[in-house]
């Protein structure tokens, strides 16, 4: 750290420590030239995830909206918040799995799809009329026609 004192770059660092919310770090450093002291505040770099959308262009990864948009799918339906709080969890470490921490709406909608279908399938089925993005009623047919096939398998 250059000193804002002399402009010498050698210091030694007197005392560290962390904020109170631990983002950033407050060294307390002294010249090695002039022997004046200076603080220096570094902050934590967090790991952000991404979302790469269809028309991929990328935003952070938002835990509270993807909730939200379950919490929506399972609206009077007999799933428990904790089972969409693993959801949640679960593409996490999904995206945390991923070496550049990107994931694409469509992986995510499929992931949460495969798990919704196990607990609850009409919340499967508003789910994925979202996620899918259907254009016309004749796919969400075809979405339900399948749904009872599997049913009657
Ligand atoms: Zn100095």
């Amino acid at each position: 750290m250059r000193c804002p004192f002399c402009g010498t770059t050698k210091d030694r660092v007197v005392d560290s420590r962390m904020s109170k919310e631990a983002v950033t770090i407050r060294r307390r450093r002294e010249c090695v030239n002039c022997k004046k002291r200076f603080t220096t505040y570094e902050e934590i770099e967090d790991v952000t995830y991404v979302v790469v959308k269809k028309d991929k262009r990328r935003e952070p990864f938002d835990r509270h909206k993807l909730f939200a948009g379950l919490k929506r799918a399972c609206e009077k339906r007999p799933v428990g918040i904790v089972q969409l709080q693993e959801i949640v969890n679960d593409v996490e470490h999904l995206l945390h799995s991923k070496p550049d921490k990107e994931i694409t709406t469509s992986e995510i909608g499929e992931f949460v799809i495969d798990e919704l279908r196990a607990l609850d399938q009409v919340a499967y089925v508003r789910f994925a009329s979202v996620y899918r993005d259907f254009k016309s009623l004749d796919q969400f047919l075809a979405e339900l026609t399948n749904l009872l096939q599997i049913e009657r398998q």
